[in-house]
């Protein structure tokens, strides 16, 4: 018997061989950050820009600190930090950019090279 042209002899798996592969939820539903991107925003700048940066870099970071990988909550306050700092040409975009807790941003700054120290 021979194959009409043109149909495939091979056959798609069936719904039960087929593996299921379950999406790992992350831990906790309510992220610290979630929907809170706004309240975020709002705290450290009123310019639209910053908001906006402040909401990306939020979501990139998800909801943590860099520094100390703490999550951000509600009565801390954040810093947007040059990583390369601008006082070593480093460059005011995204990929230079990072939200710090403010302590946590003072902290860095002593080490990063950005404060000029007098000995
Ligand atoms: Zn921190």
């Amino acid at each position: 018997m021979q194959l009409p042209s043109g149909k495939n002899p091979m056959q798609l798996p069936s719904h039960t061989e087929t593996k299921i592969i379950r999406h790992v939820k992350v831990e906790g539903d309510a992220s610290p950050y979630d929907g809170n991107l706004i309240y975020w925003s709002s705290r450290i700048g009123k310019h639209p820009e910053a908001t906006m940066r402040v909401a990306t870099l939020l979501k990139s970071q998800e909801g943590r600190c860099t520094y100390c990988r703490m999550y951000f909550r509600d009565e801390d306050v954040l810093e947007i930090d040059h990583i390369i700092p601008k006082s070593l040409r480093g460059k005011d975009e995204y990929k230079n950019l990072q939200i710090l807790h403010r302590h946590c941003h003072d902290e860095k700054t002593t080490e990063d090279g950005s404060v000029v120290k007098y000995t």
